[in-house]
């Protein structure tokens, strides 16, 4: 499964700019990071140009030149780019809220193993998150699900940790038969496939999130997909104060009355720009080729660890072609195993802390397995300046460390 080594010449030289940025930044040349964003530098630049001259820098032009990219990319019908991942998962409890008629205290299944962000946007609009217990991928399990279930539930948040796609299907068809929305999280799935396809077509909405240090990085910025057109409509006025048009549209349209908009409702300047989308096109040309990078980087570790007894391994699901966000272990002695690679140079982290250990989220429901991933997992370096000997740097730390 190693990559031609074309691939690998490209990445390798992504690993010099790292030694040539570092010197100037006099970080510590040797120091090997859990994420570092690479970007096609020149291209960004030039796509940010275009921006520049033609004068509009904010939302429309490159924005829905990336949405319909992003939709042809990845097979949905209707993607809305926005400011972040977070700013989508608070539109999506929103709109669901405001659209089916869900009351303060309905309640929103989710994962204690996520970042804070999915939950909060549950807490935003005054819902109750519920947490489900984890299942051996990280996500919410199926079988855990149907006893979290009651008449107050409205919801599912599904995330997809570190790119996998756990047993998203199962979860989808508890979801239809019981009559509740399905959310995915995708913040960490740009790129990951499900026999062939982008998972995110199977949910009532997708959001996905091209944050610095995710798999399409630009600096901050995120996309909604709705399944329903009409929730794309509403999604488009909310994320701009609730204003029914955009400026590009009305200045585009020409015609007398272009300074004339209503505002259906109380929104939100949650929209993105075209900067940021400059980088996100860029950045999407790149998307497979990084990502199969990404599970070169995974493989590599998983060679390494698979006779180790000391080091539990995540399974892949079948059918998953995970973006590889993340590459994560399970190890006896986690807190130490931090220190010993720290003092090496080595920067790794954990994805995540069990929810229920900050204080607001304390009573959404107890997740042994959870609770014992939290003090388990270490998320090893991942990022596309890794060559083979980082790796196998990390690896000898590690396999030192569990000794
Ligand atoms: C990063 C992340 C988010 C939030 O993404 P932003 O674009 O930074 O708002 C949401 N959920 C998960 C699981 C994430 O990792």
């Amino acid at each position: 499964m190693l990559l031609d080594r074309k691939i690998y010449l490209i990445y390798s030289s992504l690993s010099c700019q790292k030694i040539n940025c570092q010197q100037e930044l006099s970080v510590q040349q040797n120091n090997i990071q859990l994420f570092v964003p690479s970007f096609r530098v020149q291209e960004c630049l030039d796509e940010i140009q275009v921006c520049f001259e033609k004068g509009w820098t904010g939302l429309g032009f490159k924005t829905v030149e990336f949405e319909e990219a992003w939709n042809k990319y990845t097979g949905h019908n209707h993607s809305h780019f926005l400011s972040s991942a977070t700013a989508g998962l608070h539109l999506s409890i929103k709109i669901f809220k405001e659209v089916y008629g869900w009351e303060d205290g309905d309640e929103v299944i989710s994962t204690p193993i996520t970042f804070v962000s999915t939950n909060h946007a549950i807490r935003y609009e005054r819902l109750k998150p519920v947490f489900c217990d984890i299942d051996q991928y990280f996500c919410i399990d199926p079988n855990k699900l149907e006893e979290k279930i009651t008449n107050k539930t409205r919801a599912v948040i599904f995330v997809g940790l570190g790119g996998s796609t756990g047993q998203l299907e199962e979860v989808i068809a508890i979801c239809k038969r019981r009559n509740i929305k399905l959310i995915l999280d995708a913040a960490h799935m740009a790129g990951t496939r499900l026999n062939g396809k982008a998972p995110g077509n199977l949910a009532d909405v997708t959001v996905y999130s091209f944050q610095a240090v995710k798999n399409l990085p630009t600096a901050d910025s995120g996309m909604i997909c709705f399944k329903d057109p009409a929730l794309d409509v509403i999604v488009r006025q909310q994320a701009w104060l609730g204003i029914d048009k955009d400026t590009f549209s009305r200045s585009s349209e020409g015609g007398a009355y272009k300074w004339l908009y209503s505002v259906p409702y109380l929104g939100y300047k949650y929209h993105g720009n075209s900067i940021m989308a400059a980088i996100g096109l860029v950045q999407l040309r790149y998307l497979d080729q990084d990502n199969a990078y990404r599970r070169q980087i995974a493989y590599w570790y998983d060679k390494a660890f698979e006779n180790n007894p000391r080091i539990s391994r995540i399974p892949m699901p079948v059918g998953c072609d995970s973006s590889r966000h993340l590459y994560q272990i399970l190890i006896d002695n986690r807190d130490e195993m931090m220190l010993a690679l720290n003092s090496q140079g080595i920067y790794p982290g954990v994805h995540y802390r069990d929810n229920t250990e900050y204080e607001m989220y304390a009573d959404c429901g107890d997740c042994p397995h959870a609770a014992e991933v939290s003090r388990h997992v270490i998320s090893l370096p991942m990022h596309l300046r890794l060559d083979y000997a980082d790796v196998q740097r990390v690896v000898e730390a590690v396999t030192r460390a569990v000794k």
